[in-house]
């Protein structure tokens, strides 16, 4: 007899329930009972095919982390052995998604300069104040539970889409290179980065 000791809220399922993804419960769980879709065998299947460009993109914090992983001192930046590593996997360029990092901000500066000067116009439009992150798991969050303040996040994409949405298309002209043929992966210290 197989005993259910927790369901979602409501007997929901997943999909239903007010799960906004972000990825804690696989974080905690002590047996790992729950776990992460692993996409690793797509990212080797991507590495291996000589039709694709496959670019790589890590956020500072891997760069930070990555060397406890090997015996370093916590914190023991490793950039240089990362990206050396990355290109011997076969990733044809790497970037740091820190220049991504910078568009989000001037895309959010602009908004909200755009805010303030409508707001201060009368503009009853213009919602203040601007809320803004760069993690899925807190949009869904207030998406799900303040559907009528929808408007107030900013409505820049984070980091991470910034540079999926750059490389996919300005620099896949620079390259000349087929965005379908462009594969781009993220290295992300955060599970919630995947939804
Ligand atoms: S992903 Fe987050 S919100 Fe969803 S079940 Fe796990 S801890 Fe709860």
């Amino acid at each position: 007899m197989l005993l259910i000791f927790f369901s979602f809220a409501f007997e929901q399922n997943l999909e239903h329930s007010s799960c906004t993804y972000c990825g804690q419960c696989v974080a905690v769980c002590p047996t790992g009972a729950l776990t992460e879709v692993d996409h690793t065998p797509d990212v080797l299947r991507a590495l291996a095919d000589p039709a694709k460009t496959v670019i790589v993109q890590t956020a500072p914090a891997v760069r930070a982390a990555l060397g406890e992983e090997f015996g370093m001192e916590p914190g023991t930046l490793v950039t240089g052995k990362m990206v050396t590593a990355l290109r011997a996997l076969g990733f044809d360029y790497v970037f740091d998604t820190d220049f991504a990092a910078d568009l989000t901000i001037m895309e959010e500066g602009t908004e909200l300069l755009d805010r303030l000067n409508r707001h201060l116009k009368g503009d009853k439009t213009a919602k203040l104040p601007i809320l803004t992150s760069c993690c899925p798991g807190w949009v869904n969050f207030f998406e799900y539970y303040y559907p009528d303040l929808k408007d107030i996040p900013s409505t820049a994409k984070s980091p991470q889409q910034m540079f999926g949405a750059i490389a996919k298309t300005y620099f896949a002209d620079i390259i000349k290179v087929d965005r379908k043929d462009m594969v781009v992966i993220s290295i992300m210290p955060c599970l919630a980065k995947k939804i």
